[in-house]
């Protein structure tokens, strides 16, 4: 590991600037990913200000209904809190479905949507990486990829996003409250936060530098049933090939509305509008699942190893489909 200086922040804002005021600057919470980065020398960060200490644990009421989830909130507490558990249930479900309890205690909200592709050649510094060296090449692309996208993957990069909890946020069209160094602060819709890799694999969201998140908000929940499915090669501490978060809504015998979020198929949270609107007043069956993969993996691409998630993909939508409508 690098040496590093060290600081701690007594306030949002001075993290911040803190950060801002360094190009290789850092935040470092939980620390879960960004540690095991550093020691192999993935990221070499001049300076870690510590955000551990600020008050950003809380998970609060919102006057329209939802919840303001801290950034600091962690993973255990986010997927055991009684809110969390009752209204929304994809949430819990896909954060308990993430990493291991060990982990699930340290990482925390933030740190989670930030965390970085678990492609095994972006950790490995004697490979060409685009992500990590831009320009040197990706080795994954004619190596081996059985982990990686089938959707939205550009030439110079097929990595996928790793959270779970990314998923279920996507489907529950959560917003990303941030403050910068010059104490601006924005809010970022889920769905604009994570980047495709196109030519610029390295940056893996909208965030910029020394721009920090300081809470994560649920809009009130959407009626349906909601369901979260992930498969992956082991039962625990593994990362999704494809998983689903659905909302679907079903009532005499027809679905209202479904929304759909997928992992494991790209570099952010996969969701696709006309796979939500085919579904829309259709009949629960086979047919209505088929023709919403179908939109789901337009363009899909397989690169040799993952080419069984196509298929996958359509199996796995039948299912869950078939359990939020009442079915199995
Ligand atoms: Fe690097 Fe992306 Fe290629 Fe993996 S898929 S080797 S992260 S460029």
């Amino acid at each position: 590991m690098k040496p590093f200086a060290y600081e701690r922040a007594a306030s949002t804002e001075q993290a911040a600037q803190l950060v801002a005021a360094q190009p290789d600057a850092k935040f470092i919470a939980g620390g879960t990913n960004l540690l095991d980065l550093m020691k192999l020398q993935v990221e070499a960060p001049t300076l870690l200000v510590d955000v551990n200490r600020l008050a950003l644990d809380r998970i609060e009421d919102t006057p329209d209904g939802g919840l303001r989830i801290g950034t600091l909130v962690r993973n255990a507490d986010l997927a055991g809190h009684p809110q969390v558990r009752e209204r929304y249930p994809v949430l819990s479900r896909a954060l308990l479905a993430g990493a291991s309890g060990q982990l699930r205690n340290r990482a925390t909200t933030g740190g989670n949507l930030l965390q970085r592709t678990r492609c095994y050649y972006f950790y490995d510094p004697s490979k060409p990486c685009n992500k990590r060296d831009p320009g040197t090449g990706c080795s994954a692309i004619g190596g081996f990829n059985r982990i990686h996208a089938v959707v939205g993957a550009s030439e110079h990069c097929i990595a996928t996003h790793p959270s779970d909890m990314a998923v279920a946020m996507r489907v529950l069209d959560a917003q990303v409250e941030t403050v910068s160094g010059r104490g601006e602060r924005r809010v970022i819709p889920i769905g604009d936060f994570h980047r495709l890799p196109g030519d610029t694999p390295h940056i893996d969201s909208n965030l910029r530098h020394g721009e920090f998140i300081t809470a994560v908000t649920l809009p009130p929940p959407p009626p349906g049933r909601q369901v979260y499915r992930k498969v992956r090669d082991r039962a625990s501490y593994a990362f999704a090939l494809v998983s689903v978060a659905a909302v679907v809504h079903a009532a005499d015998g027809v679905l209202r509305s479904a929304r759909l979020a997928f992992g494991g198929l790209a570099h952010k949270p996969w969701r696709v509008g006309a796979a939500e609107d085919v579904l829309r007043d259709a009949r629960p069956g086979a047919e209505a699942a088929q023709a919403a993969a179908d939109a789901v993996l337009q363009g899909a691409q397989g690169q040799g190893h993952n080419e069984f998630k196509i298929p996958l993909v359509r199996r796995v939508l039948a299912g869950v489909l078939a359990e939020a409508a009442g079915q199995r």
